[in-house]
């Protein structure tokens, strides 16, 4: 009878990882004409300043629109993009867009606002990243000092090449901060050595603000606060997790107690209600 289950778990198990391989192999061949095709789409999520309540920039995160799949989260897109290279066409565009709608955010009245834009390792190797970028601006008339890069520590790892793109990055005028912070395996010492301007908080803290990890947060937020550099907790999703980090002095915050990441007519929306 075991053995039965077995051969029967046998093939249970390889009928999922065949639906999970043929679904990987439909959307990388799909993912290819989804930028022409125009299936993509921003959200923004909007970074707010624990004490006042307002908004004071925006995180973009895309979406794909899938005819017959309906909506794709970033997570089952964004690593085969990575892997077949099309990431780089696909940055292109949510640097693109993410611009374009600030800086129509900014004529209608938000002057100050800014806005984030994650960038994958892939993108981070490509020489042309400043020059795309560079352009880019130009092209929107969005000024440098409102664009935001969200890296990750795993771009630490080849520190010679990370410093020379942060310098040429920050000769830009934009700023550079570190995504999922206290998750990454890279040493603290790049911290010095890196021109870098807000620490972003794993959200895998809030989510489980127990002893240990309470600790770490207060001592993330102290050490930027020494540093001088800002520092946002992510994944904030109840009045409790408001009130620790108040109690340990963090300003800025993002998460679903705020919002949840919003078409753009919404996010404006929820603009015109929290500036
Ligand atoms: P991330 O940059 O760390 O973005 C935060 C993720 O946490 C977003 O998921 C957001 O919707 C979610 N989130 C925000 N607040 C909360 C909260 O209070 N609770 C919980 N449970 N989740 C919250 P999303 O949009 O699915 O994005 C996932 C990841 O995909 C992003 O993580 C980022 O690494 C990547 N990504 C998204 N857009 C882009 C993009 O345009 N380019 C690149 N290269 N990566 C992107
Ligand atoms: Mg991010
Ligand atoms: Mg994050
Ligand atoms: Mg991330």
């Amino acid at each position: 009878l075991a053995k039965e289950q077995g051969k029967n778990n046998y093939q249970f198990f390889s009928e999922e990882l065949h639906q999970s391989i043929s679904r990987k192999l439909k959307l990388e061949s799909e993912l290819r004409k989804a930028l022409d095709e125009r299936q993509f789409i921003l959200y923004y999520q909007p970074k707010i300043n624990i004490n006042t309540g307002r908004i004071i920039g925006t995180e973009a995160l895309i979406r794909w629109e899938h005819p017959e799949l309906g909506l794709i989260p970033p997570a089952q897109f964004i690593p085969i993009a990575e892997e077949t290279g099309l990431i780089v066409k696909i940055g292109e565009w949510v640097m693109r867009t993410a611009c374009q709608q600030t800086k129509e955010w900014q004529e209608a009245g938000y002057k100050n606002l800014s806005v984030a834009v994650n960038i994958s390792l892939r993108q981070f190797m490509q020489n042309n990243l400043i020059e795309m970028i560079e352009s880019i601006l130009s092209e929107t008339a969005l000024a440098p000092e409102f664009l935001e890069l969200e890296i990750t520590e795993s771009m630490a790892l080849d520190a010679t090449y990370t410093i020379r793109m942060l310098n040429r990055l920050k000769a830009l005028g934009i700023s550079i901060s570190i995504d999922d912070f206290g998750t990454g395996y890279s040493s603290l010492s790049y911290l010095s050595q890196f021109p870098i301007d807000r620490l972003k908080i794993d959200q895998s803290f809030m989510r489980n603000l127990n002893t240990s990890n309470q600790a770490i947060v207060k001592t993330i937020i102290d050490m930027a606060h020494n540093m001088n550099i800002a520092v946002i907790a992510e994944g904030v999703e109840t009045q409790k997790h408001v009130d620790f980090l108040k109690g340990q002095m963090c300003k800025e915050v993002q998460g679903y107690f705020y919002s949840k990441p919003l078409p753009y007519i919404e996010a404006t929306t929820l603009l015109h209600s929290r500036s």
